[in-house]
């Protein structure tokens, strides 16, 4: 029986809407733009879905533009605004943006793109974040500057679930200046945060479908009214012209459904991976310190409810990951964009883990069809595949810690 503990990457669609998209795959053919009535009756269900989505992030329903997923909301939000400046900006004064080291390479190959070249448009800041993986607050007041048009900030981040100060950046932000405008990619956020737009006070935000155990290739992008945005592609009028093309249709029906159950579990959701990963993470520290020590990268508080990050010093994780795998326990060892690189995750180096202790991370992501008997199971593989293969014998070696907080001894 597979134990799949990669949630981060990609949820397993639930079967109530898996039930949804086959129905709906069958019957609901109409392009939501036709004007005879199977049209129209696919209109009124990506409007039923847009309210589905809106609601969840407490926004109006015509500030939700479906896109095809996390990946295309964020470069939306962050090249659609800065084309629009282009476009019908008054001034040509050199323009500030700002985001993290830890961004999702989908924010941060954006902002590494926009700081190359002889004539660089932007002035572009990546704000470190602390050991914990938080952005240092005061650091981040003084990198706004009166240039400054555009904050990108993650909401709670993917490899280790810290989750940012959001409401807080804002409002440091909007006191500098009102006019900035403020992106959250709020991909990891979604189902397992409670996210109130308005009270974030936020002028953008990303979501994604398949990581709310919704269908893939779909997510949508929240654009508070009167935000600027020049699109990135040109058709049709769909969503406004902001992002033509003919509708995903069954696929933004179950994004839909997907809202609607994330919104009214929401509360179980977190108490019931809150405790599954207190759960393993004291199983993993009371089977495992005595042959091999253990570093929790995720943070005590503030962190996702299903996310635990750890170093299992001196195991490469991608052996780890390879023979865990061949027992049908499926881990990561960070992003899913990055897994098959041998690069060390960035976001473990920006928060300054040594690049040979940052090979040796694994992510466990829990969620809801997970059991404690599946981590039981998944805690003695582990133990019996360093054992069995000799993987601990760097335990040994006396490390210093001087700049890692192990958590054997603890
Ligand atoms: N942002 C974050 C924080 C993510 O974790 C991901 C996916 O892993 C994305 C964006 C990209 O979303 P999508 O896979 O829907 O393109």
């Amino acid at each position: 029986m597979v134990i799949y503990l990669d949630h981060n990457a990609t949820t397993p669609l639930d079967n109530s809407i898996g039930r949804i998209i086959n129905t709906y795959s069958r019957f609901l053919y109409g392009n939501p733009s036709s004007p005879y009535q199977i049209g129209k009756i696919s209109r009124a269900e990506v409007e039923k879905s847009r309210e589905k989505v809106a609601k969840i992030i407490n926004c109006r329903k015509n500030e939700v533009y479906f896109t095809s997923g996390g990946t295309e909301s964020n470069n939306l939000a962050i090249q659609g605004l800065l084309s629009y400046f282009q476009k019908f900006g008054k001034t040509n004064t050199k323009k500030r943006i700002i985001t993290t080291e830890i961004e999702h390479l989908s924010v941060l190959n954006i902002f590494k793109e926009l700081s190359k070249g002889k004539n660089k448009d932007y002035d572009v800041v990546f704000l470190p974040v602390d050991k914990s993986g938080f952005v240092k607050l005061k650091e981040f007041k003084y990198s706004i500057d009166s240039n400054t048009v555009l904050i990108s900030v993650m909401l709670a981040n993917n490899e280790v679930g810290s989750i940012q100060p959001i409401k807080e950046m804002v409002k440091i932000a909007k006191s500098k200046n009102k006019n900035i405008v403020f992106h959250c990619d709020a991909v990891q956020g979604l189902g397992k945060v409670r996210i109130d737009v308005k009270d974030l006070g936020i002028d953008m935000l990303s979501i994604s479908s398949h990581k709310i155990y919704g269908p893939k290739g779909v997510g949508a992008l929240y654009i508070k009214k009167g935000t600027g945005i020049y699109p990135l592609f040109f058709g049709g009028h769909q969503e406004k012209g902001i992002r033509p093309g003919t509708e995903n249709l069954v696929s933004i029906i179950a994004f839909g459904y997907a809202c609607k159950l994330a919104r009214e579990n929401l509360e179980r959701n977190i108490a019931v991976m809150t405790a599954l990963k207190e759960f393993l993470k004291e199983r993993l520290i009371r089977e495992l310190s005595d042959i091999i020590n253990i570093r929790i990268n995720s943070p005590e508080k503030n962190c996702l409810p299903n996310t635990l990050n750890v170093c299992f010093k001196g195991i490469d994780s991608e052996i780890l990951i390879s023979l865990l795998s061949k027992q049908s326990v499926y881990v990561s060892s960070g992003s899913a964009c990055t897994s098959d690189s041998l690069e060390p995750s960035h976001v473990l180096l920006a928060m300054g883990i040594p690049e040979s202790l940052a090979h040796n991370a694994i992510r466990f992501s829990l969620g809801m069809e997970n059991k404690k008997r599946d981590l039981i199971r998944t805690v003695k593989k582990i133990k019996k595949i360093i054992l069995e293969n000799n993987l601990n014998f760097n335990k040994t070696y006396n490390y210093s810690n001087k700049d890692i907080n192990g958590t054997k001894n603890k």
